[in-house]
């Protein structure tokens, strides 16, 4: 019987599993060892429209506490300076997975030479907005199609500021070795002398993996044959008159890709690298040709994309970089923690916190499930992209693992951007939905079999994007939209 957990790390990930535990399951006792000589990585800034749907409505976290302290920006999607076009833009919509009634086909079809102001959050993109406007013409209207730019550090605060007002205990230690036990682990041991037993341990250390990889060995399965990136190089700026963007900007560099993602005060930048391809020092000079404002010696973070091939094993589960890890390209990593957390809850509690070796498994094979989507998702952006002929894009496009997908590229190239691919997406409760696979995919121009097309219903279609673009640009900025929320009179849904 589960009673006491204990979560190694004091990072977002071990931070979000400690709420979710103590939130749902109140009866738990859950206390959170970390070392603030290790710290946290300090890196990840963007997430999905999952974060904000988990922090406010299944943790019921006060909105009006989180945009106080952890300042956050709003993020419709990510541009992409990608593939043939100047740029598209992947919202939180279904910009392409729909159509309109008066139409033959669903939208991806209308898209071959424009791909712009498809509905009103890519118009809300297009046009630098980042919510319309209320009929009153004061407030933002804040439909749910959002997610966040955070800074990791703020983000880090204030989930340890709800992890204590929910009764999480928090122990200053490190952690140096654990003790086994008949149930997988029954105590770690810090570096001062001190044992902390558990029932559960949440092994949310980081990259280090201190309880899953370290003490029980679990194998890796590694992402190097679909994810050639393994290095990124950090660095941004406070901001000065640059605008503050609704949306992350994923940029394609000689040897990997770019991030821009907007903070209120701050622009961060990085550039994820191949280092078989580039060195350090080359990725450095490429990275401050293209931002000059960026500090002479941008960080260098090193990481290996893949993930354990168990997240649960006996009475340890890893969470958040402990548990694996891929390049922030769609910024997942926090998505996959909140899920990862959801799905722990859940399960403890249908089986009445006795962990059941089926009930292990299914966890396991749910949460392998969503990094391997991620995993092919990410395998596609390569494959796709033709905007660069250097020898790292050739390499993506000839030699990027995409057997996970080939059956839906495959109908795709036969019959275009049809929904009906959603069938072929492993499982029905696929990440990105087929959405993000046919934004990808009509974004990068990738050839398919075309359909007729008749000019009524491009000129029908153009004019519905027009009315878009129209209603766009009545819309408020992030600054905008920062300043009214802040004013006292500002309520969230009668929360003052
Ligand atoms: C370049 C880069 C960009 C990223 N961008 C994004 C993004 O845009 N969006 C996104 O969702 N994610 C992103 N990520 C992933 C992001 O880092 C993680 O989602 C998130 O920060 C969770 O980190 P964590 O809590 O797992 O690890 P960490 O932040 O590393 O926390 C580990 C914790 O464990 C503690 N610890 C470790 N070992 C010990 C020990 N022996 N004893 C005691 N305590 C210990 C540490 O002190 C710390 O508290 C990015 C990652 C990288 C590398």
């Amino acid at each position: 019987m589960i009673e006491n957990v204990l979560v190694l790390g004091s990072g977002s990930a071990g931070l979000i599993a400690a709420i979710s535990l103590k939130r749902k399951i109140p009866r738990l006792s859950v206390r959170v060892v970390r070392s603030k000589e290790i710290g946290v990585i300090g890196v990840g800034e963007g997430t999905t429209v999952a974060f904000p749907k988990y922090f406010f409505e299944y943790l019921g976290i006060s909105q009006r506490l989180f945009y106080e302290k952890a300042e956050p920006t709003w993020k419709l999607g990510i541009r992409f300076l990608w593939g043939p076009r100047d740029h598209f833009d992947y919202t939180f919509s279904n910009q392409l997975d729909s159509r309109w009634r008066d139409l033959s086909f669903p939208n991806g079809y209308y898209c071959e030479k424009e791909f712009r102001c498809t509905d009103i959050p890519a118009a809300l993109m297009a046009h630098d907005k980042a919510f319309a406007r209320q009929p009153n013409g004061t407030g933002p209207i804040m439909e749910p199609w959002f997610g966040f730019h955070i800074e990791n550090k703020k983000l880090v605060e204030v989930l340890e500021f709800v992890a204590c007002q929910l009764g999480v205990e928090i122990i200053e230690g490190k952690v140096s070795g654990a003790e086994r036990g008949p149930e997988g682990i029954a105590a770690v041991q810090l570096e001062d002398g001190r044992r902390l037993e558990a029932d559960l341990f949440i092994d949310s250390s980081g990259f280090r993996s201190e309880l899953l990889g370290r003490v029980l060995e679990e194998p890796y399965i590694s992402y190097d044959r679909s994810l050639f990136c393994d290095r990124a190089v950090v660095g941004g700026w406070e901001r000065t008159d640059e605008p503050i963007l609704p949306y992350t900007v994923a940029e394609t560099m000689n040897a990997g890709w770019s991030w821009q993602i907007e903070h209120e005060h701050h622009v961060n930048r990085g550039y994820v690298y191949a280092s078989q391809s580039i060195s350090d020092d080359e990725a450095c000079a490429e990275f401050l040709s293209k931002n000059p404002k960026a500090p002479s010696s941008p960080r260098v973070v090193k990481f290996r994309s893949g993930r354990y091939q168990r997240n649960w094993v006996d009475n340890v589960v890893a969470v958040g970089n402990a548990a694996g890890f891929v390049e922030p390209l769609e910024a997942t990593s926090l998505m996959i923690v909140c899920m990862e957390c959801q799905t722990l809850v859940d399960q403890l509690l249908h089986c009445s916190f006795v962990a059941t070796p089926s009930m292990r498994r299914l966890f396991n094979q749910m949460v392998s499930g969503l990094w391997d989507d991620v995993r092919d998702f990410l395998a596609l952006h390569y494959y796709a992209n033709t905007r660069l002929d250097t020898p790292f894009w050739r390499h993506c496009r000839a030699d990027t693992d995409i057997s996970g997908i080939e059956q839906l590229l495959e109908f795709y190239r036969e019959n275009g951007p049809s929904g009906f691919g959603r069938y072929i997406l492993r499982g029905t409760e696929n990440t990105f939905g087929i959405e993000g696979y046919l934004v990808m995919l009509v974004g990068n121009r990738v050839p398919y079999r075309k359909q007729v097309v008749s000019e009524t219903e491009t000129r029908l279609w153009n004019s519905r994007r027009a009315d878009f673009a129209m209603q766009a640009k009545a819309g408020m900025d992030v600054k905008e939209a920062l300043g009214i929320i802040r004013d006292p009179r500002w309520s969230w849904h009668g929360e003052r």
